[in-house]
């Protein structure tokens, strides 16, 4: 029998959540600190991420920003070993910041939306698992939870540099949770369908509402608080047989053929 605790709870977890200024990390960051858990909230947006750790904190609950680059790999690196160093352990890193990264393959600005889309949304996930790695070992339920998108399983017109970057995601999801099983340390990505964030607040609600009802078994997109659920779902203790998964949180967009 796995000896670690079976807790249905992140009370007073160290967990460290990216683009946590907005969105899902911003709803991921309150739901979790509502839940206990001492919350490092990072983001590319000072301003918006301390503007989130205001409202947790006025709300009572335990966090702090960090403002850097996630494709900064130093930064990231000088984060997790000051955050190892204060708590002692990282139980969880939530690789969550991203950015929507549309370009046709043969418009003029297409290399550089490919060179940032993999920087910021595949290889800082794999330098900050890395930069966490010697702390999430001091954890007794470690757990990396990265965000892909329903980009991964399927695919939109001019969207090659987000859909390659999150498809290698999964990949890389899987390949660390083999890596890292034998220290039970678990690995798994969520795939969210069409969120309401500000990534998708340039979309027309008409625009959306036919999409949702052509394409989403539930009919609708979703709240990001419905994503940090499902994440939050797999950073509990009690989650400790669940690695390698690939969880869409989709509304059944993937589920649906007709
Ligand atoms: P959002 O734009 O609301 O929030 C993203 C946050 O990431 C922002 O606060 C931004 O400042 C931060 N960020 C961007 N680049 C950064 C960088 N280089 N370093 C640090 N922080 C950075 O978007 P969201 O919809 O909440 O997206 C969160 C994640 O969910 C992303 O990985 C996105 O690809 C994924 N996702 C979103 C949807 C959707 O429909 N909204 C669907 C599938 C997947």
């Amino acid at each position: 029998m796995h000896s670690a605790s079976q807790a249905r709870s992140v009370k007073d977890r160290v967990v460290v959540i990216t683009g946590a200024g907005s969105g899902i990390g911003a709803a991921t960051a309150a739901l979790f600190a509502a839940e206990g858990a001492r919350v490092i909230a990072v983001d590319l947006d000072r301003e918006r991420v301390k503007r989130i750790v205001a409202e947790i904190t006025a709300g009572g609950g335990t966090a702090e920003a960090v403002s850097l680059d996630v494709s900064d790999r130093q930064a990231m690196q000088a984060c997790m070993d000051d955050v190892g160093k204060r708590f002692g352990v990282l139980d969880v890193l939530i690789n969550n910041a991203g950015i929507s990264s549309p370009a046709s393959l043969e418009a003029p600005e297409f290399p550089q939306i490919w060179d940032r889309a993999l920087d910021v949304l595949l290889t800082a996930q794999v330098f900050a698992a890395r930069a966490a790695l010697p702390w999430l070992r001091h954890s007794s339920a470690a757990r990396i939870i990265n965000v892909a998108s329903s980009e991964a399983l399927g695919a939109t017109a001019a969207m090659a540099a987000y859909t390659s970057a999150k498809t290698a995601v999964v990949g890389l999801t899987r390949s660390l949770a083999v890596e890292l099983g034998a220290e039970q340390i678990t690995v798994n990505c969520v795939c969210p369908g069409p969120i309401n964030t500000e990534m998708t607040a340039g979309i027309p609600d008409e625009q959306k509402q036919r999409y949702a009802r052509r394409r989403i078994a539930l009919r609708r997109y979703a709240e990001p608080a419905e994503v940090a659920h499902a994440i939050l779902s797999l950073a509990l203790p009690a989650s400790s047989f669940i690695t390698g998964a690939i969880l869409p949180v989709d509304g059944g967009l993937t589920a649906r053929n007709a």
